[in-house]
């Protein structure tokens, strides 16, 4: 057997794999999309995909008696009308869970006017920037809220970023 063809990579100029004898057989139809992350293993006849960001490889056709098998798993990466994803299942969970995030604020974290009474707070006496007092006041005014409410919801936020217990 040719080493050669042992792994065969393939490309957007190159949808085809060359079998023993110059047999050259097309890619399946399905594929239309990431040539360049595409291999052909010889020694278990299977066609796979490159996760674009883990770089796991993915089985997705089996070639049997000269013709194309779809053995890929949604679970292990998905195939849309337009082709496979670049990501693999997992990376686009991970990648799903950032980007909603930021969208989901904790409760805590929500800016209400139904705060604590002035009763229950302590005093502080704090030295601020011109420009952000400016700013505090604008802000204030056309929020309508307090003042000692938008500071605590600052703080709130801040510890919800970066605990004590990440400095202990
Ligand atoms: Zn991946």
């Amino acid at each position: 057997m040719n080493s050669n063809l042992d792994i065969q990579k393939l490309s957007a100029t190159k949808k085809y794999i060359l079998l023993e004898d110059n047999v050259t057989i097309q890619l399946p139809v399905w594929i239309k999309n990431r040539y360049s992350s595409l291999r052909f293993i010889n020694d278990t006849s299977t066609l796979q995909i490159q996760c674009y960001k883990c770089k796991v490889w993915l089985d997705i056709a089996l070639l049997k008696d000269g013709s194309w098998v779809d053995i890929h798993k949604d679970t292990e990466i998905k195939l849309h009308d337009s082709g496979f994803s670049s990501y693999c299942s997992s990376c686009c969970l991970q990648k799903e869970d950032k980007k909603n995030k930021p969208s989901l604020p904790p409760k805590s974290l929500e800016l209400t006017k139904n705060t604590l009474p002035i009763s229950d707070m302590e005093k502080d006496t704090i030295f601020l920037t011109a420009e952000n007092i400016k700013y505090v006041k604008l802000r204030l005014a056309l929020s309508d809220m307090r003042k000692a409410d938008f500071y605590n919801y600052l703080i709130e936020q801040e510890k919800e970023k970066n605990p004590i217990s990440k400095y202990l």
